[in-house]
């Protein structure tokens, strides 16, 4: 289960911390320690967890908390709400263009990481949001990409645009755009392609299509499982091609957490959505508030 060992260590530390009728300022300190630790071993960047610690420390070596009536709560709410406030606080929406103006969005991310599926769950909620989606086949690197976006459009029951491997990726985007708007689509969802690592062709060939027609969101995905590598890479794309959220994905695996909380305040990008399985149905919005009550247990 994603989150085990820190849920375990940080229920530990709270539960020490009740245990005890009043709490002398080295309680909370060691207590703290122990927070940090959890943390770090849990994968979260370092950078992160030193900002996060200071935050705590300053509010709970405060005088509300020392003098309060049950400082031990007092501590568990503060790290409570400074680990919502670390993913963002707020649940951020795809923003859309009004009525039915076309919205593209253009999904990116490395091979493996689950684009492609995370691609069609994505347009299968939004289909039932009530939008008219468009998927279009952009990864013509990856054998079986185009069919396997055929083979999920279909069953979420959403168009699919492809022609073929040949094409360069900017011109199909192009000509799936021209597609949807005489087709009456209101979303475009453009597939693009992975690779193995974060290169200057990959890169070049996302500007590419960024330059030659109004991408209006880019949705970074990364798994969680690969921890600061997923971190990395978000901030890499995040500077490099610009993106406006990120998608978590394998977040039902066993992921330490790392990635989850470190995303948003090393990138400066929201999470939207995580990825809780291999089936088309899960997709889940993201609430950062959910999310630490999750990993607090
Ligand atoms: P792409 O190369 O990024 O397009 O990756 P794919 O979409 O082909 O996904 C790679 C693998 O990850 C596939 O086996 C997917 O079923 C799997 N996958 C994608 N998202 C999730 C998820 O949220 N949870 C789990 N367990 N597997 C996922």
């Amino acid at each position: 289960m994603a989150f085990e060992s820190l849920t375990d260590k940080l229920q530990n530390v709270f539960k020490n911390l009740r245990s005890k009728g009043r709490l002398t300022e080295a309680d909370v300190k060691t207590a703290l320690k122990e927070v940090k630790m959890a943390l770090l071993e849990a994968d979260v960047s370092y950078k992160v967890v030193k900002q996060f610690m200071k935050a705590v420390q300053e509010r709970a070596v405060g005088q509300d908390v020392m003098t309060g009536l049950n400082p031990g709560q007092m501590v568990i709410k503060i790290v409570n709400e400074e680990l919502v406030r670390l993913m963002g606080s707020e649940t951020t929406e795809i923003a859309f263009k009004p009525g039915n103006e076309i919205t593209v969005l253009m999904m990116v991310g490395l091979q493996g990481a689950g684009k492609t599926t995370t691609t069609a769950k994505l347009a299968g909620k939004l289909k039932a949001k009530g939008k008219k989606p468009l998927l279009v086949a952009c990864d013509v690197y990856r054998p079986a990409a185009i069919t396997q976006l055929q083979v999920n459009g279909e069953k979420q029951g959403v168009d699919v645009f492809a022609m073929g491997d040949k094409q360069k990726p900017v011109n199909i985007a192009k000509a799936a755009l021209e597609y949807a708007k005489v087709n009456s689509y209101n979303t475009v969802l453009i597939d693009t392609a992975g690779r193995l690592h974060i290169d200057e062709d990959m890169m070049a060939e996302l500007e590419e299509i960024k330059s030659n027609l109004t991408v209006d969101q880019t949705l970074l995905v990364v798994d969680a499982m690969t921890g600061q590598d997923a971190v990395n890479v978000a901030e890499t794309f995040s500077e490099k091609v610009g993106i406006d959220g990120v998608v978590l994905t394998k977040l039902d695996g066993d992921t330490r957490g790392g990635a989850a909380l470190s995303i948003k305040a090393i990138s400066g990008k929201p999470i939207l959505y995580v990825g809780m399985g291999e089936k088309l149905s899960d997709l889940e919005q993201f609430y950062p508030e959910r999310m630490a009550s999750r990993i607090l247990g």
